[in-house]
């Protein structure tokens, strides 16, 4: 048909424009590695970016080639962001909390040709170099900051100095990639998500329409959600679409750190994981209030306890429960409640706050039986639950195998979350098939510790299981049957072969030995039957604080 509208692409480069022209003055607040603080605007920004961007051109890198990120939330890893994305290329973003094995991994597989890092990583990358394909560095700093290294790396300020600050994006094909996140919740080895500029576009679109109230030019928003985990839940993009400032809070990430930020700079709503929350609490609690102008909150990646929800809540902070994965972008639900429910009783506002809120738009969601049939939205049936969206993977970046496990005949995304959808649009996590640990809102392999662990002469059998924790969520504990109950394994001797392949909050609180594992029909160790049996366990470092 012809007199259509205009094919124009949804292009990242856009976001950075807009905001340059339309929020000119926003402003971009960071914490520095260096130590000190950092403010600019967001026509400033885009000044860089641009330069940052005719550096990577200089440096070869073109349409499709990966460059990597190894940094904390700052307006450099920001730039990063729009200049590698606005050249066509792929933004690569690291979490360096993974162990060096998965490190490695990673850079392998996503075959990175640069890597930027913070000051921070010199030391871990200097280790890791002859691991490492051959890359190219750059360190995150100007020349007075350079640190002596080993891995002859460029400076980032020295990269733009010199440079134009303005030219014309090139325009491609919306559906080209722009962003690559690897996540290990999933069983094996870490598997990459690739973002595409229009699956970027609309998610930002998405949470902007979702946190309307809380993100606009009069509010100030801190990722405290690193940049390296699904694109910092989408607020690089959001922010400077909706005018509203960004903090980025640096490497100090502890309650006290956090409080201090957030007064000085006057946050409105600040987005992280439960733990990170937990560690603001005490700080709150220590100062007797929280930081002046906080009023709204999102809390995801693991499961927000209704008690942290409750207190924030009575501090006069909004609290939006959200949950989604590195698959979707991430956000799939948030929740903001119903026009109906604003006028419930507190009691019955914090039910609905605590469950996962409800689905996002263009976000479909439906739960099934093993069977793949459809389960009902009665709040009572419990199906794992898969999605469907613009902004969810069609499948895993160069892995063809995990793409067939993870999709369903529909062709829709299984999450491996198990959850039930209330009729009005409720969604309540239940459990998981996924056989992984969430600790602090980074996951541990249950599998990878068995495997590792069995290796130990004197384990027989073990498994791995999550047990709760008030501030990391969940911590790993290992149920072992010795070979030699005489002679049984100590937790230290454990570690010791474990700390080869895990990083070290990865590896198990506690050993607790028993003489048979409980099994499935299938011969499978039964982890619900371990984990009923392990219902009023308490680790021994909570034992010990009472
Ligand atoms: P990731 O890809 O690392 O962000 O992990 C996504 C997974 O984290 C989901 O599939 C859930 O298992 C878990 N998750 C994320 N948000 C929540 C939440 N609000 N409550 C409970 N679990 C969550």
């Amino acid at each position: 048909m012809k007199g259509l509208m205009m094919d124009r692409p949804l292009l990242v480069s856009d976001i950075i424009d807009y905001a340059a022209e339309a929020h000119a003055d926003g402003q971009i607040i960071s914490m520095r590695c260096e130590g000190d603080r950092h403010e600019q605007t967001y026509s400033q920004a885009r000044d860089r970016i641009v330069q940052l961007s005719l550096a990577l051109e200089a440096m070869g890198i073109e349409m499709g080639d990966r460059v990597a990120t190894l940094a904390w939330n700052g307006y450099r890893h920001f730039e990063l962001y729009y200049a590698i994305q606005g050249i066509g290329a792929v933004c690569h973003t690291i979490n360096p909390r993974l162990s060096a094995e998965q490190l490695t991994y990673i850079v392998g597989h996503a075959e990175d040709r640069v890597l930027f890092t913070d000051l921070t990583f010199v030391p871990l990358l200097e280790q890791l170099k002859d691991q490492l394909p051959k890359l190219t560095y750059v360190i995150m700093t100007d020349r007075a900051h350079m640190p002596q290294n080993s891995l002859d790396a460029l400076c980032y300020e020295e990269l733009l100095e010199g440079r134009p600050t303005d030219r014309d994006w090139p325009s491609f094909d919306e559906n080209t990639a722009a962003g690559l996140c690897y996540t290990s919740g999933t069983t094996g080895d870490p598997k990459g998500t690739l973002y595409t500029h229009r699956s970027n576009v609309l998610h930002a679109m998405i949470v902007a329409l979702v946190t309307s109230e809380a993100m606009n030019e009069q509010t100030r928003v801190m990722p405290v959600v690193p940049l390296f985990h699904v694109n910092a839940w989408g607020l690089p993009y959001t922010a400077p679409l909706v005018g509203a400032e960004l903090v980025f809070p640096g490497p100090r990430l502890d309650g006290a750190s956090l409080w201090e930020v957030m007064e000085a700079e006057a946050v409105t709503s600040a987005w992280g994981v439960p733990t990170i929350w937990m560690g603001l609490l005490n700080e709150i609690k220590k100062r007797g209030r929280k930081p002046e102008a906080l009023a709204h909150m999102v809390v995801g990646g693991s499961a927000a306890s209704r008690s942290l929800i409750e207190q924030f809540e009575k501090l006069g902070v909004e609290v939006n429960h959200a949950w989604g994965m590195t698959e979707m972008s991430p956000i799939g639900t948030i929740g903001t409640l119903p026009r109906k429910a604003r006028a419930a009783s507190f009691d019955e506002r914090m039910a609905l706050k605590v469950s996962q809120g409800r689905r996002v738009p263009f976000v479909a969601m439906k739960i099934v039986d093993e069977a793949g049939r459809r389960l009902p939205h009665d709040g009572q049936s419990q199906g794992e639950l898969a999605v469907r969206a613009p902004t969810v993977m069609g499948g895993y970046f160069n892995n063809p195998e995990a793409s067939r496990k993870a999709m369903d005949a529909e062709g829709w995304f299984v999450t491996g979350d198990i959850a039930t959808i209330s009729p009005d649009g409720f969604l309540q996590l239940r459990d998981r098939t996924k056989d992984l640990i969430k600790s602090g809102g980074e996951w541990i392999s249950s599998i990878d510790l068995e495997n590792a662990a069995e290796a130990h002469p004197k384990i027989a059998q073990c498994a791995a299981i999550a047990v709760p924790h008030p501030r990391w969520d969940e911590r790993p504990v290992l149920i072992v049957v010795p070979k030699d109950p005489g002679d049984p394994p100590t937790l230290e001797e454990v570690n010791a072969l474990l700390g080869g392949s895990f990083a070290r909050w990865q590896l198990p609180d506690d050993i607790i030995l028993v003489e048979s594992l409980p099994m499935t029909a299938t011969g499978k160790i039964s982890k619900l039957t371990l984990r009923s049996l392990m219902q009023g366990y308490v680790l021994p470092e909570l034992r010990e604080a009472g």
